[in-house]
């Protein structure tokens, strides 16, 4: 299946070099020059990964993160020419996955994207074979563990009957999480596997969206039973 990417660029010839290379290596590319369209193309075409310029008219790309952030799971590469906004951009406010700074190397953004797609695809192949607690049939893509539901074609998590409400982070955290139950994980390799960063300046994003998951899958959030604390090093999810 052809990966759709989507382009928000409003500098014309940064837009058409863009949609170009990716073009080339056969990504199949839709390009917006402001947020309005961008968020219209999201909707409409679903795309797979979204190059973000974070100077825009009108919708600038933080706001056009954050609000793609509250309905989609796709990872968003902001490209920014403002050094100074990068703790913000990939921070838990914006919640980009990753950035470039301009001026970039297009051998550089490729490298990102392909990385980055992979990383989404990863994720998917890994859950979805391994339903290995009960039987199910193999077309509905479901995973059980205990109470929970994981639907990894509709990107849901149920609670018994429930319908969790995640944010994509979220979703992507407990399902990692899941993949590797009953391990101990620490926030570093947590960050670097679910956001893919490979710094370890970001480790209290892990701690708050544990936080989060914790107040959503616990009878008592404070007495965690299911993602355990393990002091000193990260997590451990026991199912
Ligand atoms: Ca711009």
């Amino acid at each position: 299946m052809t990966e759709k990417i989507l382009v928000v660029e409003d500098e014309l010839t940064l837009r058409e070099t863009l949609e170009y290379n990716l073009a080339r290596l056969g990504y199949q590319v839709f390009t917006a020059a402001d947020g309005f369209e961008a968020l219209a193309l999201v909707d409409s075409q679903r795309p797979d990964l979204v190059l973000l310029d974070l100077m825009l008219p009108g919708l600038d790309g933080f706001e056009i993160c954050r609000r793609l952030r509250r309905e989609h799971s796709m990872p968003v590469l902001m490209l920014t020419a403002r050094a100074d906004e990068i703790d913000k951009v990939v921070g838990l406010e914006v919640g980009a996955d990753d950035y470039l700074t301009k001026p970039f190397s297009m051998r550089e953004l490729l490298a990102r994207v392909k990385a980055l797609l992979r990383r989404v695809q990863l994720l998917r192949e890994e859950l979805t074979p391994r339903a290995d607690t009960s039987p199910t049939p193999p077309s509905s893509e479901k995973l059980l563990l205990g109470d929970l539901t994981f639907d990894t074609t509709r990107h849901e998590i149920y609670r018994g009957e429930v319908l969790l409400h995640l944010k994509p982070k979220e979703y992507e955290l407990l399902s990692y999480l899941a993949l590797h139950r009953g391990r101990v994980l620490t926030r570093e390799r947590i960050l670097e596997e679910v956001w893919g960063w490979d710094f370890s300046g970001g480790t209290r994003t892990v701690d708050v969206h544990i936080r989060w998951l914790r107040e959503k899958i616990e009878d008592d959030p404070a007495n965690p039973l299911r993602i355990v604390t393990v002091r000193g090093t990260g997590y451990r999810f026991e199912g």
